[in-house]
């Protein structure tokens, strides 16, 4: 939002301006576009109707009748928001019943809600770890763990991308005696939407007694029948702190820990980003609640994003997708961006993702499947594809 630009004056624009022209220059320049979004997978933007595949909302949970339904009784009941941080009176009954749920759905002994993802890493890390301990990171991990981990100032290492072995040597390597050591890595990756191994990256920490904690961020709600990628691997047991997000395939707000008790308890004793901001608004916490409920009721639309993920890199003759994300890595941002707006022209929503969110030279469009799409608009897609010669024409 801007309100009438009035030239450069201060130094404080002149850097400003500077720095966005640097941006510019190199294709990194980023904007917001207002974009409503309509039932199913449509948007819209500027007028153009399109249908988006670029939405989180995997299953189509933020636009469900039920889900709406339980968000303004919860508005009607408690009121807009929730007042205070949840551990001065902002923690109304609804908290309860959603980590309840949460719990019960990755089969911890206990949860702790958050006011979203981001602040849930900035908050757990450094309530785990601090100075002299070890922060190990897949190295393509999301920015808000590394936020975490520099909050935490352990000393913080990353690993090859998906390499247990290399994350093992890279612990053994660096991990200073009797200090502890965190290992974090996301379940599914959210820009390559390949998955990390978990029974090796859990064989690792067990072998180093390290602490390995996954953001599942995009594999609640679509993988191990909803109950995310840990359950997909069967290995929840052996993943002492799952976290994730509500913002996703839940289609409401906040994030998460599911861990055991005593940990659980701990952070809420200890993350700042818990403590020191405001409990989130009862209608979001009520909305995700009713979600969790669809979550493990419908198996069938828990399955649908894979399956039209797959159907999608089946006709665009691309490696089987293995979650909803599926990246096509073209290169220099601005090929990325103008393969976006042609497909745009196109009526379909791809957004161009690019440096610094992926690395240099691996710009690419980020396609993102949900419970919404239909068969039709995979196809329609496919074959935009096709004539722009992204893939071979089908
Ligand atoms: C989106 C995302 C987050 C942030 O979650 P929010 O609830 O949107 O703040 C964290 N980690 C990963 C891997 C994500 O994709």
């Amino acid at each position: 939002m801007r309100q009438d630009a009035t030239p450069a004056r201060s130094s404080l624009d002149a850097f400003s301006a500077a720095k966005l022209d640097e941006l510019t220059g190199r294709g990194l320049r980023r904007r917001l576009l207002a974009t409503h979004r309509h039932a199913g997978a449509g948007a819209s933007r500027d007028g153009q109707g399109m249908i988006s595949f670029s939405c989180n909302d995997y299953l189509g949970l933020s636009q469900d009748p039920k889900v709406c339904a339980a968000a303004i009784r919860a508005v009607e009941t408690y009121g807009a928001g929730a007042g205070a941080s949840r551990l001065v009176t902002g923690n109304h009954p609804l908290y309860a019943e959603l980590e309840t749920r949460l719990a019960r759905l990755k089969g911890t002994e206990a949860a702790c809600v958050f006011g979203s993802g981001y602040l849930a890493n900035t908050g757990i890390i450094p309530a785990l770890v601090g100075e002299g301990d070890l922060v190990v990171l897949d190295a393509l991990g999301h920015a808000c763990m590394f936020a975490g981990a520099r909050l935490s100032r352990a000393e913080i290492r990353t690993f090859r991308h998906n390499d247990a072995g290399d994350c093992r040597r890279v612990i053994r390597a660096h991990r200073r005696p009797g200090r502890h050591c965190l290992v974090l890595t996301e379940g599914v990756f959210s820009m390559d939407g390949d998955l990390a191994p978990l029974p090796e990256l859990a064989r690792a920490a067990e072998e180093t007694d390290a602490w390995l904690m996954t953001d599942d961020a995009h594999g609640l709600g679509v993988l191990g029948g909803g109950r995310g990628s840990t359950a997909h691997w069967g290995e929840a047991g052996r993943v002492p702190l799952q976290m994730g997000t509500l913002s996703k395939a839940v289609g409401a707000y906040g994030g998460y820990l599911c861990a055991s008790l005593p940990v659980i308890e701990l952070i809420e004793n200890r993350a700042r980003s818990l403590i020191y901001s405001t409990a989130l608004p009862p209608p979001v916490v009520a909305a995700a609640v009713a979600a969790l409920d669809i979550i493990a009721g419908e198996p069938d639309r828990v399955a649908a994003p894979v399956r039209n993920a797959r159907f999608f890199t089946r006709l665009a003759g691309l490696p089987e997708a293995a979650s909803p994300i599926v990246p096509l890595i073209v290169g220099p941002p601005e090929r990325a961006l103008s393969a976006s707006q042609a497909l745009a022209e196109e009526g379909f929503l791809v957004v161009a993702i690019r440096p610094p969110t992926v690395p240099e030279g691996t710009s690419r469009l980020r396609f993102t499947f949900s419970a919404a799409h239909r068969e039709e608009d995979i196809r329609g897609l496919v074959g935009a594809l096709g004539e722009l010669g992204l893939v071979p024409p089908s």
